[in-house]
């Protein structure tokens, strides 16, 4: 692989970069506040976000990014902070759980021995099946459940989901691990139903197709989307702070109706159950190696 060392570059930022953002997580801090020094930090040690940071509380299992006018206080929760970062479109995607109820210490080692079980399985030709079943019977020793509709993934260049999606239970999928794959993992566990829902409001989204835009102002927002983000996901609050809240709405919206953009919104668990996630990044080589270590 000819940009290997962008791989582990941006692998070491998003590990440093999350624990940073762990030490953070406390009560009384705020969750904007947070996600702007991790990203901050992001840029200080040299990578790009590949996502906004994404810091998910209690019963969101993923994908609750910060609004320009966030107002959230960390309480007695349990938070799942998941950091991306890319260097020249090599990312690094990692996540770990914060327990600042002291209630949930089990819920948050059984998605990271779900983790840790995983990645001493994975070596070229793995089956992907085994994984999930693995991450499975671990978080399930800990009488939780896996979420089975969240899964890993494969990562490209400016690409933060491609094959092979990775299952966080037997799914079935007798396909292999191969040779130069780079794949993320990442087990959440839950005592709820196992599964998540989509909300309706988002604020994290991706350019999907370029199409024509009337509005001028819709059209400078798409320029500076496809010049600084590619395809990788941007969040509401970064335009905001560029082209302010009421213009970056507007063109949001438009873009959003004309199908050129993809939205994520939040993802809450389905009866309310808590919810932790682990995660890393992985180079499938003869010998497998943790890109997202520190
Ligand atoms: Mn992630
Ligand atoms: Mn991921």
């Amino acid at each position: 692989m000819k940009n290997l060392e962008d791989w582990r570059k941006a692998g070491k930022i998003a590990a440093e970069a999350l624990e940073y953002g762990k030490s953070l997580v406390k009560k009384g801090n705020t969750l904007l506040e947070v996600s702007d020094k991790i990203e901050d930090k992001i840029v200080k040690l040299g990578g790009k976000p590949a996502f906004p940071v994404s810091i998910s509380c209690d019963y969101f299992a993923a994908h609750y990014c910060a609004d320009p006018d966030e107002k959230t206080v960390f309480n007695a929760q349990v938070v799942c902070v998941d950091v991306g970062v890319h260097v020249n479109g090599a990312i690094g995607d990692n996540a770990a759980t914060v327990d600042l109820s002291n209630n949930w210490s089990d819920l948050i080692k059984a998605s990271r021995e779900a983790l840790n079980a995983a990645s001493k399985i994975i070596q070229i030709g793995t089956n992907i099946n085994e994984i999930g079943r693995t991450i499975q019977e671990t978080i399930q020793s800990f009488n939780f459940s896996p979420i089975k509709n969240l899964s890993g993934h494969g990562l490209g260049l400016y690409e933060i989901h491609t094959k092979p999606s990775i299952p966080n239970f037997d799914n079935g999928n007798t396909e292999k691990l191969k040779k130069g794959q780079i794949v993320a993992i990442e087990p959440f566990a839950t005592n709820g139903l196992g599964m998540i829902y989509e909300t309706d409001r988002a604020n994290c989204f991706a350019l999907k197709q370029v199409k024509p835009v009337r509005t001028p102002f819709a059209r400078e927002i798409l320029k500076h989307i496809q010049e600084e983000y590619k395809t990788l996901p941007f969040t509401t609050r970064w335009l905001s702070r560029k082209f302010g809240l009421g213009k970056t709405n507007l063109a949001l919206k438009e873009l959003l109706n004309k199908g050129i953009l993809d939205k994520f919104p939040p993802l809450p668990e389905k009866n309310k159950g808590m919810v932790s996630q682990a995660e890393n990044t992985f180079l499938i080589d003869d010998k497998v190696e943790v890109l997202t270590k520190l």
